[in-house]
């Protein structure tokens, strides 16, 4: 099949290309619960980039030249195209959306549905070869059926981008009350989808801050109460819309360049600020931590009964994906125009 290949860290993202397209030999069944997913669309996510700068190299390629090749793409949707031995109720060409993070499903953390925090996984498209590419190997357990009103490449970036905007979102809907006060910083591939989600679970005031024009039109349309352009300011104008007491909750989807000392400013005492993004270190100190009583809350993607409540609200038309589709041929493309912040919502790569 066809494939995207990353040969080579660029450190500082400055070469022209980092993947390459190549022949490369068909996933097979090995397992008997494997999964193998003919790729409707696979997302392009800022982690591709990380991957390509080597962020990830330490954590999941200790010695440095392990990884490499990599088929990265860890946001994937399609159609199923062969089953192992055991799966059962699912045939040839089913429409379905995967959950990226593959788990045994036997250990502690796995029964409690915490699937992002199982024993013995891997990572399609960051540890092992993942969706950039015409099909892919996935488990059983993995799968999401899809309503059949949604397509696979429109749905794709939901598996990660969405789940995570939605996991984090989800958390914040379960504390804010009406008139409260939630600040979104970032209204790019995951900030467009948690604004839609907060729109669809609570009724907090939503403040949405982005350095670009074309993010925060997005934001508009997605529903945000106040538009608040990133132009160094953003701190005061938030204090401002908050009578001086900052916002219930924060949500920062950047997490570098500075966001988390400003989010942390925005963030109420006893509020909470959201991770989502990553990039640069938190620094506070505990002396800050006791006396204000704020919370810092990771997150890290979401789980598999999430990705299928997400799939509900896609399906009832509460949240929508903004999508810029790309050939899998135009990877390079799409990975540039993601770091040079030129894609409105996600790309997503079509084979
Ligand atoms: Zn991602």
């Amino acid at each position: 099949m066809k494939a995207q290949v990353l040969n080579k860290y660029d450190d500082d993202l400055t070469a022209s290309s980092w993947v390459d397209m190549q022949d490369v030999p068909d996933p097979k069944i090995e397992k008997s619960n494997d999964v193998i997913v003919r790729i409707g669309g696979a997302g392009v996510c800022r982690t591709d980039l990380h991957i390509i700068e080597g962020v990830w190299r330490e954590a999941v390629d200790p010695t440095g030249n392990e990884l490499l090749p990599l088929i990265m793409g860890h946001e994937n949707a399609g159609w199923i195209e062969e089953v192992g031995s055991e799966v059962e109720g699912l045939k040839k060409g089913d429409p379905v959306i995967v959950h990226p993070h593959i788990t045994g499903g036997t250990c502690l953390a796995c029964r409690r549905g915490h699937d992002m925090h199982g024993e013995g996984s891997a990572f399609p498209g960051v540890d092992c070869d993942g969706g950039y590419a015409e099909a892919l190997k996935t488990s059983v357990r993995n799968i999401v059926k899809l309503p059949q009103a949604l397509a696979p490449k429109e749905v794709a970036a939901y598996s990660d981008a969405g789940l995570t905007a939605y996991r984090a979102a989800k958390k914040a809907s379960r504390h804010l009350l009406p008139g409260e006060k939630c600040v979104i910083i970032g209204s790019g591939g995951l900030g467009h989808i948690a604004i839609q989600v907060l729109r669809a679970m609570c009724a907090a005031d939503i403040i949405v801050i982005d350095p670009s024009d074309t993010s925060l039109a997005l934001a508009d349309e997605c529903g945000a109460d106040e538009l608040v352009k990133a132009d160094g300011n953003e701190v005061q104008r938030v204090m401002e819309l908050t009578k001086g007491l900052g916002a219930e909750a924060v949500m920062d989807f950047v997490a570098e360049r500075g966001t988390t000392a400003k989010g942390l400013a925005m963030t109420r005492n006893m509020g909470t600020y959201y991770v989502v993004g990553y990039g640069e270190d938190i620094n506070v100190s505990a002396f800050e931590m006791i006396t204000t009583e704020k919370n810092i809350v990771g997150n890290l993607v979401g789980t598999w009964a999430e990705l299928t409540e997400l799939m509900s609200l896609a399906d009832r038309g509460k949240v929508h994906l903004s999508t810029q589709e790309y050939s899998l041929a135009n990877a390079n493309q799409a990975l540039q125009d993601l770091n040079n912040g030129k894609v409105k919502g996600r790309a997503v790569l079509i084979p």
